[in-house]
């Protein structure tokens, strides 16, 4: 399988022990191919028109390069620094952000899906800024994507730079490409879940995060 748009985040060390004693960040940047909104602009012309859609009026006019800027941002995610700071107190507890908000785009149909995470993990020796999970959610979200992949990139990312001793992904999203064309399965949802390290080997772990989130039934 090809990957057209295979953003892999950038990690840039910021700061060292001297200067920055108690967080430690870690700046993450999305790398896309390259947007060139005027291509884009012509190229959505260029769609609407084979599809007998006339851009002529005054109101119509300016949507193809409505529809290129409104595909650059979805494609865009916020830079961001993942700070971490020491697990001073040595929590050991299940550390968790519900509904974190979710909107990406479907790679097959480019429609958008949108729904909610629940961002889990249990701590190692650092802990993270709470709103750095939503962060995260965004980072992976901002690219042509299926929901499978997503939710386990998020946990994947989280584990190797954050290296708790667990993690949970759980994401239930909306797909419009479902709900609007096709089977027109409207009010249906999708699943899916991501479970790492203890969350998924302990059991009382593992029930404890999908009773919180709601999965567990
Ligand atoms: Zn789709």
């Amino acid at each position: 399988m090809t990957k057209p748009h295979d953003a892999t985040a950038r990690i840039h060390p910021q700061g060292d022990e001297g200067t920055a004693p108690a967080g430690r960040a870690l700046r993450v940047v999305h790398e896309p191919g390259g947007i060139d909104l005027a291509a884009a602009e012509a190229a959505a012309g260029q769609f609407l028109d084979a599809l007998g859609i006339s851009t002529a009026s005054e109101s119509l006019r300016g949507t193809p390069g409505r529809m290129a800027r409104a595909y650059a941002e979805l494609f865009s995610p916020r830079p961001f620094d993942l700070t971490t700071f020491p697990n001073d107190e040595g929590y050991d507890e299940l550390v968790l952000a519900r509904r974190i908000p979710v909107r990406s785009v479907c790679e097959h149909h480019l429609l958008p899906f949108v729904g909610t995470a629940h961002v889990g993990y249990l701590p190692g020796a650092r802990i993270l800024g709470l709103s750095k999970l939503a962060r995260v959610v965004e980072h992976f979200a901002c690219r042509p994507q299926v929901q499978e992949r997503l939710t386990k990139q998020v946990a994947d990312w989280l584990q190797t730079h954050l290296e708790p001793k667990g993690v949970g992904v759980v994401i239930e999203a909306e797909h419009s490409c479902m709900t609007l064309r096709g089977v027109q399965a409207t009010g249906s949802s999708t699943m899916t879940s991501t479970l790492l390290g203890l969350l998924r080997s302990d059991a009382r772990s593992r029930s404890e995060f999908l009773a919180l989130t709601g999965a567990a039934s």
